[in-house]
């Protein structure tokens, strides 16, 4: 079943001119979608590499239950509930001991806002001239104003590209030029910048390009070296994604900053967090209330969402969620292997659960309506796939079945034909 053309829903990244199908969806579960007619997709993003563990988790779906029974909303500018004290706790507990503070919002772009908004209040209110933001080449960082003027400029943001802010990219560290990217840092790093925001071991939205542990460590040294403030961006590549529980955790890099979203609820509800050393907060810390951080969501640290999270950092405490990442990485390893050497596949590469290949694009007119006919391929073929150009890349929840994963490697097999 697909939505009527009459539905007055004007989606996302959806060109509604081309007047493609908008599948209906009733219920899911696990890695499978499922429409009132029957018909059924598997989900090989995540949704949108939201869902980690898999769609309506009956622990996640249990604890929203519960929460609705007690507290659905709360101010959060000098209120404060269990569920966020609870979850906060827990994330201090986990993440590296100089993160001592978290700031609740609800959504992967808006953590990315207070991150930098956390790191210009910083030198502001300690007097220091630190203004500008560095950035990674094919960065994405989400689609609020702030969040693209630290993204790669391109055709997603051209209309509104005298609205975005001046930033200072660093060339990525593609294979063999890692030094020149940490070269052109450190010369960055000696004009007194604020920031250098990354995506820690694998840019997403940019085409799933991948860098090595020991550069995203260099860069962490060039910028505590220099007193700039290292924020990692972990919306996507936190909880597993990459193997493990954090990309971070590979290079032994500890951020001055983390943005977490995505995965934290393990998919099934809105919420960030965007975490800090103490040295941020208590620059903002005084009896003086125009240094206070001011930024806040009405939504904030939403009680049904903080005992999602909770719900989810108990799933990785007690069920075998490291496991599942393996397994997943390792069936992932032997699919891409099969493909690597297939006409028309080049730079086939994998980190942790995720699996990436590029299609070869000689013939550009053709291939520039490849994405749109690959998406639509897979959809009559009861997969949702959404390749990145020509990028086509896998991230599944972790407890999608080993069947469902061949099935979806069957018909990237099959999409090389057309
Ligand atoms: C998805 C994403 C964001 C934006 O998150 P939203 O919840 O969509 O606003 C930010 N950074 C990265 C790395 C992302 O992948």
């Amino acid at each position: 079943m697909t939505h009527a053309s009459s539905s007055p829903i004007w989606h996302p990244f959806t060109q509604h001119g081309l007047e493609e199908p908008i599948p209906l969806i009733a219920r899911a579960e696990g890695a499978r979608l499922y429409d009132a007619d029957g018909n059924r997709w598997i989900d090989a993003i995540s949704s949108w590499w939201v869902t980690t563990h898999g769609h309506a988790h009956p622990r996640i779906m249990a604890a929203i239950r519960a929460q609705t029974e007690k507290l659905d909303q709360l101010i959060f500018a000098g209120w404060t509930h269990e569920p966020a004290e609870t979850l906060a706790a827990e994330l201090i507990r986990i993440t590296p001991g100089p993160l001592t503070r978290v700031f609740f919002s609800d959504s992967g772009s808006t953590s990315v806002e207070v991150a930098l908004k956390m790191a210009l209040g910083h030198f502001a209110n300690r007097g220091e001239p630190r203004q500008r933001i560095l950035v990674l080449e094919h960065s994405y960082h989400g689609d609020t104003i702030g969040a693209m003027s630290v993204g790669a400029r391109g055709v997603f943001n051209k209309p509104y590209d005298p609205l975005l802010f001046d930033v200072g990219t660093i060339p990525f560290p593609h294979e063999g030029m890692e030094q020149l990217a940490l070269d052109a840092l450190e010369v960055a790093c000696t004009q007194k910048p604020a920031a250098l925001i990354v995506e820690p071991l694998i840019l997403g939205a940019g085409g799933m390009l991948i860098y090595p542990a020991w550069v995203l460590a260099e860069m962490r040294s060039i910028c505590a070296a220099h007193g700039v403030l290292f924020i990692a961006d972990e919306v996507m590549t936190g909880w597993g994604r990459t193997g493990t529980r954090f990309a971070c955790d590979q290079a032994g890099v500890i951020p001055d900053i983390l943005c977490l979203s995505k995965g934290l609820t393990g998919g099934a509800i809105p919420l960030a967090v965007t975490l800090c050393i103490e040295p941020i907060f208590a620059s903002h810390w005084s009896t003086d209330r125009a240094r206070a951080f001011y930024h806040s969501s009405s939504y904030t640290a939403n009680p049904i969402a903080c005992a999602a999270a909770n719900a989810n950092l108990e799933i990785w405490r007690d069920e075998p969620v490291e496991e599942r990442i393996d397994g997943l990485a390792q069936a992932q390893r032997a699919h891409l292997a099969m493909l690597a050497h297939a006409p028309r596949v080049s730079s086939p590469r994998r980190l942790g659960t995720i699996a990436a290949l590029d299609v070869d694009q000689s013939d550009a007119g053709y291939l520039s309506g490849l994405a749109p006919r690959l998406i639509a391929f897979y959809r009559d073929r009861g997969v949702l796939l959404r390749p990145l150009g020509n990028t086509i890349y896998v991230m599944p929840p972790y407890g999608i079945t080993p069947d469902d994963l061949a099935e979806v490697w069957t018909a990237i097999a099959a999409s090389l034909e057309i």
